[in-house]
């Protein structure tokens, strides 16, 4: 089921409702909404629900990357265009809300910056096989 979508539609500095990110993406209201509830960001602080457009890009990008299909503690480097055990066995974790956010770290191999999504309820599987630090970043 690798679906790709026209992400490039996506403008990087607006915000979309849910009716208009699946407009954009040609994609339906319900399927924004799963996208939501499985982790995209969204702006929540005001209705209708606001989607930063460049958070909408990368999730529907991270859709169709092989990412997805990584083993635990794998993250997709993006120069070595494969999967890369991170530099030191090191992530950083940066929550975007109490049940989800980023892991990042430096590929093993190029020592690119390399991210992808975590829930915090993987992060003590995840710790058996990475030393995690939980960052907290100001979201303005
Ligand atoms: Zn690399």
């Amino acid at each position: 089921m690798a679906k790709r979508y026209d992400i490039r539609r996506v403008k990087m500095h607006r915000c979309y409702e849910v009716s208009e990110a699946a407009d954009v993406l040609g994609i339906t209201t319900q399927t924004v909404r799963k996208w939501i509830k499985d982790g995209l960001f969204v702006l929540t602080a005001k209705r209708p629900k606001l989607i930063p457009g460049e958070a909408l890009r990368k999730y529907a990008q991270d859709l169709t990357s092989p990412k997805r299909l990584l083993p635990p503690g794998q993250f997709q480097c993006l120069r070595c265009k494969t999967a890369r055990m991170p530099l030191g066995m090191m992530a950083d974790y940066l929550p975007t809300d109490a049940h989800r956010g980023r892991l990042v770290a430096l590929c093993g191999v190029c020592e690119a910056t390399c991210s992808r999504f975590a829930k915090a309820s993987d992060l003590p599987e995840l710790s058996q096989i990475l030393e995690i630090v939980t960052k907290h970043v100001n979201r303005a």
